[in-house]
């Protein structure tokens, strides 16, 4: 059970590992977001540019043509009150034109700027590139290799598990799930490691004999001898 709790161990560890990616892909992921936050930000920037061109494109051909009519009309004036009251059209007509005008060319200039932006973001530097590459590929095999520990530990587990008796096999996964993970506890100073409970001493002794199992009369893991877990190591079987 001390091996087997070891290998679940390893088992929890690996797969946490996995879940918990180093510092540098997370920044690399956070940058990633940032940079596609701002480019999803620039080009809304672009398209509502282009809408109010649009609009103002419409403006500038109205504003066109009611000069134009205006013009003619001032070739017709038969008096000096409709001369100066084509005259005030016309000045009216040609500051809204302008003003059109202006808008025109500041949205072109806008809409070129944040094309060139938008296009020299996504050229990525290829320096940088290849180092995030990197980065992001070291992680993909970490997790590869977490992946195959995993597995193996699960098949040394089930061997493992072989060895137990079917009545043990099930008590030790009933408090592997019942108590996050663990359910042995070594004996140490006379108590329980997990929940530090204080043994009785002939519940003592029998754990000292190691010839059957004795589980914690609080937390109810299944005790274990400090010293087997040496002993354990250095032997095989
Ligand atoms: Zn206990």
């Amino acid at each position: 059970m001390i091996r087997l709790q070891g290998l679940y161990d390893g088992i929890s560890q690996a797969l946490q590992d996995r879940q918990t990616p180093p510092l540098e892909v997370k920044e690399l992921e956070e940058a990633n977001r940032q940079r596609q936050a701002e480019l999803a930000d620039l080009e809304a920037q672009v398209v509502a540019h282009q809408d109010e061109l649009q609009e103002v494109h419409k403006g500038e051909e109205e504003w066109r043509l009611e000069l134009e009519h205006f013009q003619k009309q001032k070739s017709m004036v038969t008096n000096e009150r409709e001369f100066t009251a084509v005259i005030s059209e016309i000045d009216y007509a040609t500051k809204e034109l302008d003003t059109r005008k202006t808008r025109h060319d500041e949205l072109d200039t806008m809409i070129r700027e944040l094309g060139e932006d938008i296009e020299s973001r996504q050229q990525a530097r290829p320096e940088e590139e290849s180092a995030q590459r990197e980065i992001t590929e070291s992680w993909e095999t970490t997790k590869e290799d977490l992946k195959l520990k995993v597995q193996k530990l699960a098949l040394d587990a089930g061997a493992e598990e072989e060895k137990l008796s079917p009545k043990s096999r099930a008590l030790f996964h009933r408090l592997l799930k019942s108590k996050k993970g663990i359910a042995i506890a070594a004996v140490a100073d006379g108590s329980c490691s997990a929940c530090h409970f204080k043994l009785r001493p002939h519940l003592m002794q029998r754990v000292w004999r190691c010839e059957e199992i004795i589980t914690c009369e609080f937390c109810h893991r299944v005790l274990f001898r400090e010293d087997a877990v040496s002993g354990l190591s250095e032997g095989e079987g």
